[in-house]
């Protein structure tokens, strides 16, 4: 029988994003009653490991503007992100960097003091906001820090979510299972912001901590949410072979270059003016063919790989601006980047696409939003920009904050939430998945599943690959019917999170390469060998897939285009 909870608000995710919304309604009314959740305890967000910087127009006395980021950020995204909302969001990013800088956030400086900022692919002005390479620490950190002066709020840390449940087109409460007690818990509330994160760990080569498994995505699809964009991943140019651990951009905005086995600075025969800092997908692209054409060193386990070489920056450079690379290449390959090149390949590390929400992060269900990696307002399109994904989390969790406020002054109480739905998800939960014994190895199932999306949904794809990636995750859901759980008890039972996990990263597998396939384009991230070029005419539009029926329904909508019109992209 599940444990009932009840708050006003429901925050689902303590990354930047469910952070920075809590702040915002501590702030306004430190009555509001808070219950924040999350898998992990709350400094283990994968926000924590942001390095590079946070995007913000800070100079417009010396050049830059609003005008400028909207349209890098269009630009970047292959004229697929939403205008209006790009709009908004270079508005608000420069109130987060001083809200957190009045807040102590040590933002690195330059020699006067102002707040430094460096450059980064595909932004036409230095506009990268950072705390040295520990941007997204110093963030949390700061959020963090100020929220523990409010009272208002439940820390449910170690909570594993399992489903959300929607009723009348209302929320009506989150399941979770308290790692801590075991105990499987009903948290019922006026509003819910999901700010789950991404969905990295579908790939097996990524930069991703283990836990950014996409469970938001897969909780919001299952309760009727539509899924916006899910084919658009993002491949980053750098990730350490072989781990896949980040090479921040910032090592490329500080003036690292990018060579191929030749010891070429390869980026000119693919981005002329750019360089080393065109947009991600084209970087990667580019890298992967040097690759693919024989011009990469051959690496472990298949990891071919390229250099990022920033020996001609000094010692004084890489300490001051690039600490933490020095100490994960040190750390990990016995590798100094003062004197030595490191090993690189493109690695899957952000994803575009997300629950659908407007301008307000509301999504269809009239006291739901969503905010941060989990979302998709389409402030990103194709092909996010390094940056704005940091900024977005806190331009859209504080924006999410506010619309609950508002929410709040009409609602008077939660909904309530039928004890027959609640009922049947523990029921499903304990006594049929948690008892499978059918002798499936459910690790292994998600393994090959990474394995799969590495070969099948990568930085170049066609037809044939994904039509055979989409055989494989269904012979694999199909396995995953059999598995054997091993442990069967209630408290910290990792083993059945990771059940949980894969069930979800299976379904959205078949999201991702639904949409990619039905997408006859290239266009940003998504990059197709049988359809090589941009069609406007037929796929300027969003995909937004839902569950029908136990299958996915794929529709399309229109993007919200303004002032800038679509043109070819050069760099
Ligand atoms: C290595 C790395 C470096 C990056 N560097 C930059 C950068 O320099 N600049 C930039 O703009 N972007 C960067 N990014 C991207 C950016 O950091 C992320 O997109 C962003 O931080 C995501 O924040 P979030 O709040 O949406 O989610 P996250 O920080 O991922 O937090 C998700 C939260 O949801 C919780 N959660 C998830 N599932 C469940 C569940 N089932 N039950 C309970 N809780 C759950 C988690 O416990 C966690 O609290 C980087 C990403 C990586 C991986």
């Amino acid at each position: 029988m599940a444990v009932e909870r009840i708050h006003d608000v429901v925050i689902l995710g303590t990354g930047l994003a469910g952070l920075r919304c809590a702040l915002e309604l501590s702030r306004a009314d430190s009555g509001i009653d808070i219950a924040m959740i999350s898998k992990v305890q709350i400094m283990r967000a994968h926000s924590g490991c942001a390095e590079g910087g946070t995007g913000a127009v800070l100079n417009e006395a010396d050049g830059d503007s609003f005008e400028l980021h909207g349209w890098d950020t269009v630009k970047g995204s292959d004229f697929l992100a939403d205008q209006d909302v790009i709009q908004r969001f270079v508005e608000c990013s420069p109130k987060e960097i001083y809200l957190l800088e009045h807040l102590g956030l040590p933002w690195s400086r330059q020699e006067n003091g102002r707040i430094f900022q460096r450059p980064f692919g595909g932004h036409s002005y230095p506009r990268a906001t950072m705390a040295a390479d520990k941007t997204g620490f110093m963030e949390m950190q700061t959020l963090y820090d100020t929220l523990t002066r409010f009272a208002n709020w439940t820390n449910y840390h170690e909570c594993f979510a399992t489903d959300i449940i929607v009723q009348d087109g209302e929320f009506r409460g989150l399941t979770f299972i308290d790692s801590r007690t075991g105990e499987f818990v009903i948290v019922r509330g006026k509003a819910l912001l999901i700010a789950t994160g991404g969905v990295g760990c579908l790939y097996g080569f990524t930069t991703y901590s283990q836990t950014v498994t996409g469970d938001g995505q897969a909780m919001a699809i299952r309760a009727g949410l539509p899924l916006e964009d899910p084919e658009f991943i993002q491949f980053h140019p750098t990730g350490l072979v072989p781990s896949g651990i980040l090479m921040t951009e910032g090592c490329r905005g500080e003036g690292g270059y990018l060579r191929n086995s030749a010891g070429e600075r390869f980026m000119d025969r693919y981005a002329k003016e750019k360089m080393e800092l065109a947009p991600r997908d084209i970087v990667s692209r580019a890298e992967t063919t040097e690759i693919l054409e024989g011009r990469g060193f051959e690496g472990p386990e298949g990891l071919d790989y390229v250099h990022l070489d920033l020996t001609h920056l000094g010692a004084e450079k890489i300490n001051k601006r690039l600490p933490l690379i020095r100490e994960v290449t040190m750390k990990f390959l016995g590798l100094d980047p003062i004197t030595t090149p490191i090993p690189v390949r493109a690695v899957s590390h952000y994803s575009m696409g997300g629950i659908e929400t407007d301008i307000n992060a509301r999504t269809r269900c009239e006291n739901i939003w969503a905010a941060g990696e989990v979302a998709c307002a389409s402030l990103h399109g194709a092909n996010r920009l390094g940056t704005n994904s940091t900024a977005e989390c806190l331009v859209f969790g504080a924006i999410a904050g506010d619309e609950i406020l508002k929410y709040l002054k009409k609602k008077k109480k939660p909904a309530d939430c039928p004890a027959q739905r609640v009922a049947t998800i523990e029921k499903f939960l304990f006594d049929d998945l948690m008892q499978r014994n059918g002798g499936e190895n459910p690790y292994h199932i998600r393994k090959e599943l990474r394995v799969a999306m590495d070969r099948y949904a990568g930085v170049f794809r066609d037809r044939d690959e994904m039509n055979a990636g989409l055989r494989k995750v269904a012979e694999l859901v199909e396995r995953f019917e059999k598995i054997t759980v091993e442990d069967r008890s209630r408290v910290y039972n990792s083993n059945f999170y990771n059940v949980l996990e894969t069930r979800n990263m299976l379904l959205l597998a078949q999201v991702l390469l639904t949409g990619a396939v039905l997408r006859e384009e290239s266009r940003g991230a998504h990059s197709r060998r049988d359809y090589l070029r941009r069609d406007d005419v037929k796929w300027l539009k969003h995909t937004l897939v839902t569950l029908d029926d136990g299958g996915l329904k794929v529709e399309y909508k229109p993007v919200t285009l303004g002032k800038w019109e679509p043109v070819e992209r050069k760099y």
